[in-house]
């Protein structure tokens, strides 16, 4: 009654055509992003609700909530951020939400040093202090320590590299960066499973209390100008660009249309609806990451439709009609109790039937990603979700295949081997891979296990990839190399005997003349600078052309491999024993003194001296003579020392053979 009276008396005070002046701040530059309420102003809804609106752009300093707040504005736009600000105490209330996902993403350079969200750590990133969804998202990742830079509101910052990263509407800053052909990354919060409400309509408790129907008319007349302009997105473009703004151009504005259309799902969910456990989540992640207390309340923050006012007509009809309906009352309040009940339940199905719609279809776009094999069963091995390449696997479609047994579209084999890897899966709970071959296929198979609410498994997920190309490739490129390994060690054998048979005499495997050479130079070198002496033993067979006239060059022959093998057997490991030429034998004797030489020398001798050769029916017998020097008393070069051991085998020759002569310093008074 006495809000009626009230009412009356405001109709009183106005003339009949006065409208409303109300101010809409918004909380951003005039955009695509707020089409709905310039086709509200043009298509004269506001003016049919009896509103003067004007609308009031974001100067990126103040926050939009705290102008609405202070009175400023009567109504505003803000996101997610509304519900902090209610748990907080301010009484803001939402009216309706516009974007049914926050548009809020972080646009950073795309280069080595930024590849996740984690490499922003210790980087600069251009944020505005209310943007408390992108706080949350940062802390959430862990990513404490950078940098903020106030705002610029230019992308072009991001692409000169004045910021590492800045905020952004993906409806919006994505356009100039793809115009300006800049590679970026947008991080959104949604992948932190943080899927806050974008735009959101809102006013004060103040004014909702004391003009709740002034409240709702302007929030119906919102909405009808979102539900044109979503309609008439180019109609919407040329006219911001006319009346509001040619910031952007109509391309830029068009792209924003689109992008935006997305994110309000506008064909699943009416504009303007909200849902109280949607802004319940928005504000649990806030308390979650420390934000809100645990004990936070967003009551009062989601506006419902209060009671429209009455005509003045009414009231007698209201009050006979009272009499009736309180008569029928208590039968009538069941029913509408109960209708209310089953309207809203109503409501929620629907509302959770169109989630599970959008699941099922990203699930199966995620699933038809994949050439592999991919199907989740149940315990009996019925289908109850296959992705297009599975069901072609047995010849069908995932609409075809769902809902058929799994082990009775395989063959018999291919199927009990699957089951038992499945039934194992389930039995122990944990993954199992299984591989088996398929009409001549090689299948690898991972079978995933899926827990219920109840902890037990309920459905088990099955992915089979077929790498028959890749196992035979596998399997050739192990055969080669099997193969290049043996044919390389064959090549490694072959190369040590060349080098063996290089640095050896092939009559008597005794080193060659060349190898001696090389290696005299070396132990001389080393005798000098480690100080110790050296010896060198020239053996000639004496007489060995008469030998060879008399029985022939292969007898010859025979003595000297003798000889060879006499030196091989009575030398150390260290010595160096060659034939040094014909029937010439060279020993080097490392750390040999001058006299220890001269005995090993009389031990060969003396062997060789007693020493039969069996040539055939022939038994052989010669001798050889030595020559015997020593550095440093003999020489100090290679040259100098075989020298001194050739002029001393000389003197054993000239001395009558089969002798040992040591070399002495004044050998010329020799007849030579
Ligand atoms: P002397 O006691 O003074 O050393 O007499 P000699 O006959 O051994 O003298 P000389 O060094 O002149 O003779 C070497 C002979 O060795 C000449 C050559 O025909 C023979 N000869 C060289 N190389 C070989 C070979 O590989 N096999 C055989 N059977 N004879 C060789
Ligand atoms: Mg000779
Ligand atoms: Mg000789």
């Amino acid at each position: 009654m006495r809000r009626l009276a009230l009412l009356g008396l405001l109709f009183l005070a106005l003339p009949a055509a006065a409208l409303d002046k109300v101010a809409l701040q918004l909380n951003w530059k005039h955009q695509f992003q707020f089409a709905g309420y310039y086709a509200a102003i043009e298509q004269g809804y506001y003016r049919d609700a009896g509103f003067d609106v004007r609308l009031l752009e974001a100067d990126g300093k103040t926050d939009p909530i705290d102008i609405v707040l202070k009175g400023k504005a009567a109504f505003g736009v803000g996101a997610s951020e509304l519900a902090l600000r209610r748990a907080q105490g301010d009484p803001v209330v939402a009216l309706a939400t516009i974007l049914q996902h926050s548009p809020l993403v972080l646009l950073a350079r795309q280069d080595s040093s930024i590849e996740t969200i984690q490499d922003l750590a210790a980087k600069r990133i251009m944020l505005m202090p209310h943007e408390t969804e992108l706080y949350a998202y940062l802390k959430r990742e862990g990513v404490a320590a950078f940098q903020a830079l106030p705002h610029s509101f230019d992308a072009g910052d991001l692409v000169a590299g004045k910021t590492d990263a800045l905020s952004g509407y993906v409806t919006d800053e994505p356009f100039a960066l793809q115009q300006a052909k800049f590679p970026y990354h947008v991080f959104t919060p949604r992948s932190s499973g943080i899927d806050f409400y974008g735009d959101t309509l809102f006013t004060t408790d103040a004014l909702l209390r004391s003009r709740p129907e002034r409240v709702a008319a302007f929030r119906e007349a919102s909405l009808r100008g979102w539900r044109y302009a979503m309609q008439h997105p180019e109609e919407i473009a040329d006219l911001i660009l006319a009346k509001y703004s040619s910031r952007h151009s109509r391309a830029h504005l068009l792209f924003e249309a689109r992008e935006m259309a997305r994110l309000m799902q506008a064909d699943l969910v009416d504009i303007g609806h909200m849902l109280p456990g949607r802004w319940q989540h928005i504000a649990e992640t806030y308390a979650e990451l420390g934000m809100l207390p645990a004990d936070f309340s967003i009551d009062g923050l989601m506006w419902t439709p209060g009671p429209r006012p009455l005509p003045p007509w009414v009231l007698p009809g209201f009050v006979a009609a009272a009499l009736v309906l309180l008569i029928a009352g208590a039968v009538t309040w069941r029913f509408i109790a109960l209708n209310i009940r089953l309207s809203k339940e109503i409501d929620e199905r629907t509302a959770t039937a169109l989630e599970l719609g959008t699941a099922r279809r990203n699930i199966a776009a995620l699933l038809d990603a994949t050439q592999s094999f991919a199907a989740l069963i149940d315990h009996d091995g019925t289908i109850l979700l296959i992705n297009s390449a599975g069901a072609a696997r047995f010849g069908g479609t995932p609409a075809t295949i769902a809902g058929c047994n799994m082990y009775a579209l395989s063959t018999m084999a291919a199927g009990d081997g699957r089951r038992a890897a499945v039934d194992q899966a389930i039995r122990e709970r944990r993954i199992v891979i299984h591989d088996d071959e398929r009409a001549g296929r090689r299948l690898h198979n991972t079978i995933v296990p899926v827990d219920g609410d109840d902890g037990r498994v309920h459905h088990v997920a099955v992915f089979s990839e077929d790498v028959t190309e890749r196992k035979l490739a596998e399997e050739a490129l192990r055969d080669a190399n099997l193969k290049l390994q043996s044919q390389l060690d064959e090549i490694r054998a072959l190369h040590a005997t060349l080098e063996e048979m290089a640095v050896r005499d092939g009559l008597t495997g005794l080193y060659n003349r060349r190898y001696l050479d090389e290696t005299l130079e070396r132990e001389i070198a080393r005798a000098k600078r480690e100080g110790h002496s050296l010896a060198l033993v020239m053996i000639d067979v004496d007489h060995f052309k008469r030998l060879n006239d008399t029985y022939g060059h292969q007898a010859g022959d025979q003595v000297l491999v003798a000889m060879g093998e006499l030196l091989r057997a009575d030398t150390r490991t260290e010595d160096v024993a060659c034939r040094y030429g014909g029937e010439e034998f060279l020993v080097l004797l490392p750390h040999m003194s001058l006299e220890a030489a001269r005995d090993r020398a009389e031990t060969w001798r003396a062997h060789f001296a007693g020493l039969t050769v069996q040539h055939g029916e022939l038994a052989l017998q010669t001798t050889i003579s030595l020559g015997v020097a020593a550095y440093p008393n003999h020489g100090h070069s290679a040259e100098e020392l075989t020298q001194s051991a050739d002029l001393a085998l000389y003197l054993a020759k000239h001395d009558g053979r089969n002798r040992v002569t040591v070399f002495e310093a004044t050998p010329l008074a020799v007849d030579v």
